[in-house]
Order: C-alpha cells, then sequence, then structure tokens
C-alpha cells in the first residue's frame, strides 16, 4: 500500500461529496486496476442548493486543492487529472487555477449540464462526449470510467483534506455551510465531531426562535427538528436553518419540487412522472397520505440514478415532522 493510501485509511477520510465512501478504498481501487491510461477528477459540481464550500476553498485554499492533485498523480500510474467544475466556478478561478497548475497534466474542464453534473457516471459521460445523461453503476468509475478507463473521483474538498493529511494538518475538520434564516451565513471550517447544534452554536448561529433545519442539501437535504440537532451534519454538510413562523412548507416544497423537475433529465419513468405527481399535490395543496407515500417509495426504490432517489428525504422528513401527514 502506498504511504498516502495508508495515511488516508488511517485518518479514516471520507469522501467530502455526499456519499462518505472511504477515500482510500476508492484510490486502491483505481491503482490496483491494470491499464495504461487512468484519470482523475477534482468535482467541483457543486450543485446542490445551498452548498458553498468547493467554491470556497477554490477560492481561498486552490494551492490545497492542486497540492491534493499532485499527490494523486503521483500515487496513481499513468495518470492525468481533471478539475471539473460548475460554470460559474469555472469563469471565476479558471485563470488562477492554470497559473497554480503550471506544468502538471491538469486540465480545468467547464461542466455542461446542472445540478446532475456531479453524479459520478454523469462527469464521465460529460468529459467524454458532453452526454448529460447518467449510466449504470456498477462497474464503478473506479473500474471503468472515462473513455472506459479507471476514474478516480473526488469531490474538491476531499482533495483539500488529501493535501493536508500529507502536511500531517488534518485533524478530523470539515467544511459546513450555513444558510437560511441566520445571523452569521457563511463556509466555516470545524471539527467534523460536532453535532449540528454544536456547529450553530460555535458560529453564533442558534437562532433564538422557533426553527427547523434542513442539513444534508437545500434540495435534498434532510429535515431536522431542533430538538434532533445532536447529531453530525451529513451529506454535503449544509445547514439551513428555516424560521417556523415565516416559513410556509408549501412554499418550500414547491421550490424544492421545481428545482428537481428541472434538473432531472427525464430519462426515467419513476422520476420523471414521479416529480411531476408530487408537483401537482403540492400545487393543489391536497397531500393523500397513501399516494404520497406510493410516490416516495416508487422515487427511492426504482429510480434509475441518485437524483431520483434523492428527492424522497426533505418530503417525507417535512410531511412527517412539519405538516405531520
Ligand atoms: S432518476 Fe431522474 S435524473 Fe436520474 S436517470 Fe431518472 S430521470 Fe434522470
Amino acid at each position: 500500500m502506498s504511504d498516502i493510501i495508508a495515511k488516508l485509511e488511517k485518518t479514516k477520510l471520507l469522501g467530502r461529496g455526499g456519499a462518505a465512501f472511504p477515500t482510500h478504498l476508492k484510490w486502491q481501487m483505481v491503482l490496483d486496476q491494470k491499464s495504461d491510461t487512468k484519470y482523475i477528477v477534482a468535482n467541483g459540481s457543486e450543485g446542490e442548493p445551498a452548498t458553498e464550500k468547493d467554491g470556497y476553498i477554490v477560492e481561498h485554499y486552490p494551492e490545497l486543492l492542486v497540492e491534493g492533485l499532485r499527490i494523486a498523480l503521483e500515487t496513481i500510474d499513468n495518470s492525468s487529472a481533471f478539475i471539473y467544475l460548475r460554470k460559474d466556478y469555472f469563469k471565476k478561478y479558471k485563470a488562477n487555477l492554470k497559473k497554480i497548475i503550471g506544468d502538471l497534466p491538469i486540465e480545468i474542464f467547464e461542466e455542461k449540464g446542472g445540478y446532475l453534473s456531479g453524479e459520478e457516471t454523469m462527469v464521465c459521460q460529460e468529459i467524454e462526449a458532453g452526454l448529460l445523461r447518467p449510466r449504470h453503476k456498477p462497474p464503478f468509475p473506479g473500474q471503468v470510467g472515462i473513455f472506459g478507463q479507471p476514474t478516480l473521483i473526488n469531490n474538491i474538498e476531499t482533495f483539500y483534506y488529501v493535501a493536508k493529511i500529507a502536511r500531517g494538518e488534518y485533524h478530523n475538520e470539515k467544511m459546513y455551510t450555513i444558510v437560511g434564516d441566520v445571523k452569521n451565513p457563511g463556509v466555516y471550517e470545524l471539527s467534523g465531531e460536532l453535532s449540528v447544534k454544536q456547529v450553530l452554536e460555535q458560529t453564533k448561529n442558534y437562532p433564538d426562535f422557533k426553527f427547523y433545519t434542513q442539513v444534508g442539501g437545500g434540495a435534498s437535504g434532510t429535515i431536522l427538528l431542533s430538538s434532533e440537532l445532536t447529531i453530525p451534519a451529513q451529506g454535503s454538510a449544509s445547514i439551513v436553518v428555516y424560521n417556523q413562523a415565516k416559513t410556509d412548507p408549501y412554499e418550500l416544497m414547491e421550490k424544492w419540487i421545481k428545482f428537481f423537475m428541472a434538473e432531472n433529465c427525464d430519462k426515467c419513468t419513476p422520476c420523471r412522472e414521479g416529480t411531476y405527481r408530487l408537483a401537482e399535490m403540492i400545487k393543489n395543496k391536497q397531500i393523500d397520505k397513501e399516494h404520497f407515500e406510493d410516490l416516495l417509495f416508487t422515487l427511492e426504490n426504482t429510480s434509475f440514478c441518485a437524483l431520483g432517489k434523492m428527492v424522497v428525504a426533505p418530503f417525507r422528513t417535512l410531511a412527517d415532522k412539519i405538516l405531520k401527514l
């Protein structure tokens, strides 16, 4: 095992794109493949609303991102790399990144699509041919990725922490994005062991009014009541605070469903039709519990890719905890 992969295992670094897969296993999988060509991608698609940590890293710590990629290039034989950026990040940060990259074999790639473009197989499809549709897993990109070659795809925050681990400067920190009805919105780097409540307290954002939160993304995140904030922030570690007196749950659901309908690719029936039917119910403010649960069950269990499955958590938890259906 390479020195850096051993360190990734020892520090238990989990991928920071939301899925929390052990980073050392991903790296080892790509390392183990026999191929004359391999690819590495730093994924900065960051299409989840209320999540801004990757943009924050590219703006404030681009050297550490490139250092993490350089370590990956040195570890994985025959490899070249991409920094895959959403459109606004590409425009803002391309010139500076280019300067830092210098002669390293790293290309800066502007993603073509939106939310769905951050999904791993979409990253491969877009880089290969600009195709805006996901493909089936398995095989995983670590085995069959860009142009059929083994491809290591990690989030930008993950590469940032790879560099810190190599320097011996990592102590289980995490980037949190805090937005919504708060006094001090922004991106904060704090211990990954904190509870959501502690994060809000330490950033002086804990509300003095009745509220609930959405944790792990401003669209796909889970609703947590103020009494449930003793757990760490999951997913992309974003925290949205909603003032309960000022937030209409139907307006909130309408915002989410419009987002999912606009961002899905219409490839599969459960997600295309399921989101449409959910939107109908929300617009009419008539939620039949049985029908609602059927739709969520179908989305969760039969959607082709992660987007359809991710629709479920916010609606189910809001319906249970706020609407009390
Ligand atoms: S789940 Fe949604 S985004 Fe994914 S393939 Fe189906 S329609 Fe497209």
